[in-house]
């Protein structure tokens, strides 16, 4: 079995426990320290049984946490080349992520995303037979992105703003246009589509992750994916706090 669990997602922290009987990654760790071990320890494992953390990009709101836990605690933290390069601070327990892995019966495999970081992936995750997408971050949608979600029965995929309250919205021009760009972040619109394409009968979840607090709510984004998706009965929302726990 295949235990899923949002720990946190937006732009203030990003974290997803996956585990099974025998092993335990953390894909990001954007919250401080403190606040993964509580939340790890919250669902019922211990800090120490983490056996590695897995980055997607350089940006603080995916590696706040990993200089600590991987100091205090021993964990090892992979990330690809790029991205260890646009990590500033000195992690000394870190491992080269390559594009299949394996952590005792998880296997791993990461795909590129297009996404303004040097070198940022998505992460398929595989347990007998069963997998998950984790994927933030997405400038646009790719034919990686649809590949990988294919067969995903849980997925946890960027739906960050609404359109119209991005235009509208507070942000400067120049942010604005850094999120709409080719390398920004994912509409719920295109979310929408991208799960339209993909879902299936075998589909367990989908969870609508990094929404944005500014330009987004989690109504309008499960509304909007709805609208493609044609059912609202799979789509669950993730946030500030940690989200359930999906087994699979
Ligand atoms: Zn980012
Ligand atoms: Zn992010």
């Amino acid at each position: 079995m295949l235990r899923i669990k949002n720990l946190a997602s937006g732009s203030s922290g990003n974290s997803t426990l996956l585990r099974t009987e025998e092993s335990a990654v953390l894909i990001d760790a954007g919250l401080s320290a403190l606040q993964i071990r509580r939340r790890v320890e919250d669902s019922g494992l211990e800090i120490e049984d983490i056996d590695a953390i897995l980055i997607s990009h350089e940006h603080i709101d995916h590696i706040r946490g990993i200089k600590r836990l991987s100091e205090r605690y021993g964990i090892k933290v992979y990330a690809n080349e790029g991205t260890w390069r646009g990590i500033k601070e000195n992690i000394e327990n870190r491992g080269l992520l390559e594009y299949k892995m394996k952590f005792g019966d998880l296997r791993v495999e990461s795909f590129p995303v297009p996404h303004d970081a040097n070198d940022p992936v998505g992460f398929k995750i595989a347990h007998e037979g069963n997998k998950a997408v984790i994927v933030t971050d997405i400038g646009h949608p790719t034919s990686y992105l649809l590949d990988a979600l294919r067969d995903s029965l849980v997925t946890i995929i960027e739906s960050n703003h609404d359109m119209e309250m991005l235009k509208n919205g507070p942000y400067p021009y120049y942010l604005k246009q850094r999120i709409l760009g080719p390398e920004g972040h994912l509409s719920n619109d295109d979310c929408g589509k991208v799960l339209a394409e993909v879902i299936n009968e075998d589909t367990v979840a989908v969870m609508l992750a990094h929404l944005s607090e500014k330009n987004n709510t989690p109504e309008l984004a499960k509304r909007t994916v709805k609208r493609h998706i044609g059912d609202d009965s799979r789509i669950m929302l993730t946030g500030r706090e940690a989200g359930p726990e999906i087994r699979i």
